[in-house]
């Protein structure tokens, strides 16, 4: 492969090559950048992995923050301890000498560019821009707007999306990328991009933008979209972009960065076919396509098996579709690498909490931000039975964060915690702190079944199960976002409640789905698991050769590049 990779490298230094530029509010390259939070974060970085890999002609585009997203530390009874991470960007990322400026009131603020790269199996770059505005020539104000990630009040977030969209372009511009023909949103966060492409086209047509802009909702609820009083806006941005938001708008007020990513946009979809669905009913806006989302294959496949894909379905980590063949792998093999990953986890459980797990007991995650819709408490609906259900027969591990200023969520961790303590010397339960990918890795790898169960149909698409299913872990799920359209019942998985039922939030349930959770666990899982356990390791090989398959970023980077993109990628 010597020679396709020089071709790649020289490929990778061609700026009049790069098509597509990919802006997100926040992106997991690695453990250590702490710029990510969650779910989007983790696709942007897993997104641009494949990118990579395949040859698609992308960059990112993101900010730098200084501290990033916070590390979590938990008391005894669940309060959560939040401390800065300290980072150091010189460490992860290239210093570039160009800089570009932005107007913020009537403040000049200057932004800086620092680089990393994300290089593809056979060599091809991506290049990641991070905006950076703490530097000595800003005001300290200035110089304090990117502190945290999804930190500060209205006015902070608005100049940050103002730093993302509008400096964003102009640092494209200024390292001389002139022929993007695309550029996606991934949320709503960017959408003032498209005001800088209407100035720098002297406002010539909003349709000329609109066939660049495609735009991916990640958000199944109204209120969980950014929303600005005219005001502030007015009172931020520059005159010029006012003009051209009140035209776009219509007299809309305030100023909602979906409605502005909707209106220039040429392609938007959502993350699932359900979410795609929900996001046509709440935007009443027909055109909402469905890409469901995928991760990155060799990201978030273990080690153990790593190897065994590499001695039984070499080539699966480039193309996925040779996951279809693992349903050959034999038994014993299969289960071996499986304890690997589970032990793995054991210890770390024991080294972090103290709590000496059994290898040989059914282990199940519940491990994801902790945010109230996500219900990480419902498992703890009836302890009693619970009790009688799990003890001497399952164990389990919980890790998430809240955000900080989420008090919903932080409550849902004290139930938790409370929950677990009562639970003591009866049913093991474990709580890592500080979630983030490489204990996302471990957990999605190293238990026996992965549980979700949020209200419907908040989750967009979910993509952890989709980890899971990498590592032949069995999902148990909710029937919402990616679930619906990877569970065959007992063969791929498990689903909880009922069948998904119309985009209506407030027709709904939560007893149907405590029920079903108790039921199942009692009556399929635990036999299954302690009874039969060549049907068990059956439906760990099916939920790789049919999830695994498809829910990947390889196949679902494709579908951009022939959907919105068009584009066709360089290898492959
Ligand atoms: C994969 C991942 C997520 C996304 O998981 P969901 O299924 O959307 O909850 C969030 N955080 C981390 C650290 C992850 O690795």
């Amino acid at each position: 492969m010597q020679e396709v990779s020089e071709i790649f490298k020289r490929l990778s230094r061609d700026k009049s090559k790069r098509e597509i530029a990919y802006f997100t509010m926040e992106i997991a390259l690695e453990n250590d950048i702490p710029s990510y939070s969650g779910g989007l974060g983790v696709l942007a970085g897993d997104t641009l992995r494949s990118a990579a890999d395949l040859g698609i002609p992308i960059v990112g585009v993101t900010l730098l923050q200084q501290y990033g997203y916070f590390h979590q530390g938990l008391d005894p009874s669940g309060h959560q301890i939040e401390t800065d991470v300290r980072w150091h960007p010189e460490l992860k990322l290239q210093q570039l000498p160009n800089y570009v400026e932005i107007n913020i009131e009537d403040r000049k603020v200057r932004v800086h560019i620092w680089e990393y790269d994300v290089v593809g199996k056979f060599g091809y770059v991506v290049p990641v821009y991070f905006l950076d505005v703490n530097i000595p020539e800003n005001s300290q104000k200035d110089r304090e707007l990117n502190k945290h990630l999804y930190g500060g009040d209205q006015y902070t977030r608005l100049c940050q999306e103002i730093i993302l969209g509008i400096g964003g372009i102009r640092v494209l511009r200024d390292l001389g990328y002139r022929d993007i023909k695309h550029y996606h949103l991934n949320e709503g966060h960017a959408s003032l991009l498209a005001l800088e492409l209407i100035r720098e086209s002297g406002y010539s047509s909003y349709d000329k933008i609109k066939q660049g802009c495609i735009f991916t909702t990640h958000t199944p609820v109204a209120a969980g979209h950014d929303v600005f009083d005219f005001n502030l806006v007015r009172q931020v941005l520059k005159p010029v972009y006012i003009d051209y938001l009140l035209e776009i708008l219509e007299g809309e007020h305030p100023v909602n960065l979906t409605t502005i990513s909707l209106k220039l946009s040429n392609f938007v979809n959502g993350v699932s076919m359900k979410h795609a669905e929900v996001s046509r009913d709440m935007f009443n806006y027909y055109k909402v396509e469905a890409i469901t989302n995928g991760v990155h294959s060799a990201t978030w496949t273990a080690p153990s098996f790593q190897r065994l894909y590499n001695q039984y379905i070499p080539g699966w980590d480039n193309d996925p579709m040779h996951f279809a063949r693992a349903v050959f792998i034999p038994d014993e093999d299969l289960w071996k690498a499986h304890m690997v990953a589970k032990g793995k986890l054991l210890r770390f459980v024991e080294d972090e909490t103290g709590i000496r797990m059994k290898l040989d007991r059914l282990t199940i995650a519940f491990a994801r931000r902790a945010a109230a819709y996500k219900r990480a408490d419902l498992l703890f609906s009836d302890l009693e039975r619970l009790t009688k259900i799990a003890s001497d027969k399952v164990q389990f591990v919980f890790a998430g964060k809240a955000h900080p200023k989420d008090k919903e969520g932080k409550q849902v961790i004290l139930n938790v915690f409370d929950g677990l303590n009562k639970l003591k010397g009866k049913v093991d339960i474990a709580y890592l702190e500080n979630y983030d990918m490489n204990l996302g890795a471990m957990i999605t790898a190293g238990v026996d079944v992965w549980l979700n169960n949020p209200q419907r149909p908040r989750e967009a698409s979910g993509t952890s199960g989709m980890k899971a299913a990498h590592n032949g872990v069995l999902n148990f799920s909710v029937l919402d976002g990616w679930w619906i359209e990877g569970c065959l019942e007992a063969v791929t998985g498990w689903a909880i409640g009922p069948e998904p039922n119309k985009v209506n939030l407030a027709d709904y349930d939560e007893r149907q789905d405590i029920e079903d959770l108790y039921q199942k666990l009692e009556t399929v899982l635990i036999p299954l698991y302690y009874k039969d356990r060549s049907g068990w390791i059956r439906m760990m090989k099916n939920a790789i050769a049919i999830n695994a398959t498809y829910f990947n970023t390889h196949r679902m980077i494709m579908e951009y590049a022939l959907k919105a993109y068009h584009v066709a990628p360089l290898f492959q």
